[in-house]
């Protein structure tokens, strides 16, 4: 997870225009009130959910946070400000660029206005705009781009549209779905494979236990965060809750407890997000040090298990920004990365072939006879990706590709499970990007037996809807990093092994924390079992099925959702100490049956329940 860029240049541009609110929330607040889904369907004008307006009050409060009704010739209508200002924002950028104002002014403006805005600091404006800058500029100058087109896409989670019909692609489907083969589970004897799933590290190596935790930056508890002004304010030595990055030595206690406690694993998944949270001062230098380092602490820990990593938006410098292969210049593309990636990930992934990952970081690779990995680099769906203003129909080729391989898969008798970083339901990722690789699932539901996923940092996960039956879950596993108000957790698959007729489904799964304020107050790191899915849960199996169960036996039972809650912080006190309320509950219900950004009927569904719960409890 990152900070959304597509806030910082919206509000920039917002600033531009006359200024945005501050946030009203604590920030642990607002992520917990964040929208993940639910946001601008079937906009009124400009991003507004009529729907959503319709059929629930509170879901219209979220949608619409910026929104303002307008009573013009007795009509309502209803305007998302936020929308509005960004466009009056382009406009006056594009005409300072018509009437030639330089670069460099441009870039001084909008680090003034920058500077000038509520929660971003001198030093994150100083460092983030001059990096962004030439992508936005770039954007501007080769592409014949509307304001509304340009807020459309870079602010689609705050519920901007775009006008441009070039939004709307699809992928090619090979053939008519087959017939829905039915699930038989293993015997509890059968073998199975176990899997470690790695996600979100972001080591900093710049971490100094003492150094200040509560800087004003998205990153602290370095040298350069000042020194500590209380004795509370002092960086923890094991990870602190704080906006701080992962200490090497917590990363590398993590990795060897994984190694030493599970000395059966048959490989290891790892979901992206190297580099910390220092967005404005990232550089090719620093994040490739980040790739080096993190894949040796990786490699020193398992020499000799298969390891299946998948490129993060934090990898890219700057953040998030992931051309289109061909559509930028070489001191703008992603191939300095994609190169180093194809380097470190040959030690790691066995008969790997490196021409798609110098494309653009994603691969396919057979790991055992019928069982393959597929790996894909989400950020050409994130909307955070400014270069999807230049290029959004399929960037890469990427989705036709991935389309291609389940295919043949499916005409192998494969089975495959798919990795990623971003989850393909949530608020921030486009939403033709989204309702593609729905239909993909969709269609290859037989062929799909498994999709792992990072960036939100909490434990969570996505059920896929062929619009009657759940077909498909997503796993997202929690974080290494603390960053912010998290423990540092790892989770572990059991996954139905070697045997004929194997679903390759995963069975169980077991999640290991360790709690960060008990390791300050000890000095020692004790890495525990925080659950397993279905002890915890009470689940049956792991079978879309089940998990849509699941959600809505916790729209059902608030206790019941309240032992999912302390799993999805993992346990993290802060989080603990805030609680859930009943905006963070609907929300949660929601993330958790939405896997398509363009179809929130099971959304819809599981508050229904929830609501008729309560209903009958008053
Ligand atoms: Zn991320
Ligand atoms: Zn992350």
């Amino acid at each position: 997870m990152g900070w959304d860029v597509g806030v910082i240049v919206g509000c920039v541009l917002l600033g531009l225009a006359g200024g945005a609110p501050p946030p009203a929330e604590s920030p642990s607040l607002q992520r917990l009130h964040n929208p993940a889904n639910i946001c601008g369907q079937g906009n009124m004008w400009r991003g507004c959910s009529v729907r959503a307006h319709m059929s629930w009050d509170f879901t219209h409060r979220r949608t619409c946070g910026s929104c303002q009704k307008l009573i013009i010739d007795s009509s309502v209508f209803e305007v998302n400000l936020a929308c509005v200002e960004c466009e009056l924002a382009v406009d006056v950028l594009q005409g300072e660029l018509n009437a030639g104002v330089s670069y460099e002014a441009m870039v001084a403006e909008a680090i003034l206005v920058c500077s000038g805005m509520a929660g971003l600091t001198e030093t994150y404006c100083q460092g983030y705009i001059p990096l962004v800058a030439p992508i936005v500029y770039h954007v501007f100058t080769h592409k014949n781009v509307t304001a509304r087109d340009f807020c459309g896409m870079l602010m689609a989670s705050k519920g901007c549209t775009s006008d441009n019909p070039e939004r709307e692609w699809s992928v090619d489907i090979h053939g008519e779905k087959p017939p829905v083969e039915p699930i038989i589970l293993p015997e509890p004897d059968a073998p199975k494979l176990k899997v470690l799933h790695l996600s979100d590290t972001h080591l900093d190596p710049l971490y100094t236990p003492g150094s200040n935790a509560a800087c004003p930056e998205q990153l602290c508890c370095r040298e350069e965060s000042g020194l500590a002004e209380t004795e509370e304010d002092r960086a923890w030595y094991w990870g602190d809750y704080r906006n701080c990055g992962s200490p090497a030595w917590m990363l590398e206690d993590m990795l060897a407890h994984a190694r030493n406690t599970h000395t059966d694993l048959d490989y290891v998944m790892w979901t992206g997000d190297v580099v910390p949270h220092n967005m404005w001062s990232t550089s090719r230098e620093w994040n490739l040090r980040l790739v080096r380092e993190t894949n040796a602490l990786v490699r020193k820990w398992f020499p000799d298990v298969p390891v299946f990593p998948v490129v993060g938006n934090h990898e890219m410098s700057p953040l998030d920004q992931y051309s289109n292969p061909g559509d930028a210049p070489e001191e703008l593309s992603a191939d300095w990365l994609y190169e180093e990636l194809a380097a470190q990930w040959a030690h790691l992934i066995p008969s790997f072939n490196d021409s798609t990952v110098l494309h653009a970081g994603y691969y396919s690779v057979l790991i055992k006879p019928g069982f393959r990995v597929i790996s894909f680099n989400s950020m050409f769906g994130y909307g955070s990706n400014i270069w999807l203003v230049q290029t959004s129909n399929d960037p890469a080729g990427e989705l036709a590709w991935l389309e291609d391989q389940l295919a043949k898969a499916e005409a192998a008798g494969e089975l495959v499970h798919l990795l990623g970083h971003i989850p393909p339901g949530i608020i921030d990722v486009h939403r033709a990007w989204s309702r593609e690789y729905n239909r993909i699932v969709v269609r290859y539901e037989n062929v799909i037996r498994g999709q792992f996923f990072g960036h939100t940092h909490f434990d969570e996960f996505q059920v896929f809807h062929d619009g009657e039956r759940p077909v498909g879950v997503a796993y997202v596993a929690p974080s290494q990093t603390p960053w912010y108000d998290l423990n540092p957790a790892y989770r572990v698959y059991h996954v139905d092994g070697d045997r004929p007729d194997t679903t390759r489904l995963v069975l169980d799964h077991e999640t290991y924390f360790l709690n960060l304020t008990a390791a300050e107050a000890s000095g020692e790191a004790h890495w525990e079992r925080l659950y397993s899915a279905r002890d915890a849960y009470g689940m049956a199996a792991l079978t879309p099925a089940d998990w849509q169960d699941l959600a809505e036996r916790m729209a059902a039972d608030r206790s019941l959702f309240d032992v999912y809650y302390k799993h999805y912080v993992s346990a993290g006190d802060p989080y603990m100490a805030l609680g859930c309320d009943d905006l963070c509950y609907q929300q949660r219900l929601c993330d958790v049956v939405t896997s398509n950004r363009n179809d929130l009927d099971s959304c819809y569904e599981v508050l229904r329940k929830s609501q008729q719960a309560r209903d009958r409890k008053d």
